[in-house]
C-alpha cells in the first residue's frame, strides 16, 4: 500500500494509487500544479493505459479511444464493472469500434444521414431506465437521431430478450432480481 489517495482511471476505469498516474507539470515545467496528494495534478489516464494507447496501432486509435471512454462512463452511470459492460452486456471494444466506423463510413443507421465528425458519433444508450444492453439498447448513432427518442415499448421487449439470453450466456443466473440486474 503507497497510502497515496486513489484515482479512477478515465480509460481502464480501475482505481488506483496515484503513483500509478503521471502527473501533470505546470505551464512553466518547472512546478507541480497541485500538492502530491491531490488527484487534480494528475493525468486522467493512468501510466499502463497511456503505454498501452502508445504502443496501439495509429490508425483506428479515436474511434477506439471513444469507445472505451464511453463504455467507462456508462459502466460508472449503471454502477457496474468495465468487465460486465463487456461480458455481460456485450460492450466489446472491437465490436464498438467497428460500429463507429461503420456510421462514419456509411452513416446513422437510423435516419441513413452522413455523419463525418466523429464528436457528432454517438455510442449512447437510447433509454437509460433499461439494461444497457449493447446493440439493443445502446450503439453508434448521430447526435440528431440521438436526442430524438421514439417509443420505447418494443426497445423494453429487446432487453429483456437480451437480458434472457445474457443470463444464459453467463450463466449468471440471478433469480428474483428481475429488473435489478445491473
Ligand atoms: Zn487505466
Ligand atoms: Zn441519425
Amino acid at each position: 500500500m503507497s497510502g497515496l489517495p486513489m484515482k479512477r482511471c478515465r480509460q481502464c476505469g480501475q482505481i488506483k494509487p496515484l503513483d500509478q498516474f503521471r502527473q501533470n507539470l505546470t505551464n512553466t515545467r518547472r512546478s507541480y500544479a497541485y500538492d502530491l496528494h491531490d488527484p487534480r495534478g494528475y493525468r486522467p489516464r493512468c501510466a499502463i493505459c497511456e503505454i498501452t494507447n502508445r504502443t496501439e496501432p495509429k490508425a483506428d486509435r479515436r474511434e477506439r479511444h471513444k469507445a472505451r471512454d464511453t463504455r467507462a462512463r456508462h459502466a460508472r452511470r449503471y454502477g457496474v464493472t468495465i468487465e460486465r459492460m463487456e461480458r455481460f452486456y456485450g460492450w466489446e471494444l472491437d465490436r464498438i469500434e467497428a460500429d463507429i466506423l461503420q456510421v462514419r463510413d456509411q452513416g446513422c443507421p437510423t435516419c441513413g444521414h452522413p455523419v463525418l465528425n466523429l464528436p457528432d458519433i454517438h455510442v449512447d444508450i437510447r433509454d437509460p431506465t433499461l439494461p444497457p444492453f449493447y446493440g439493443v439498447n445502446a450503439g453508434p448513432i448521430c447526435a440528431t437521431c440521438n436526442t430524438r427518442k421514439g417509443p420505447q415499448t418494443q426497445l423494453a421487449m429487446d432487453c429483456a430478450e437480451a437480458e434472457r439470453q445474457a443470463i444464459a450466456r453467463t450463466s449468471e443466473l440471478r433469480l428474483g432480481e428481475q429488473g435489478r440486474l445491473f
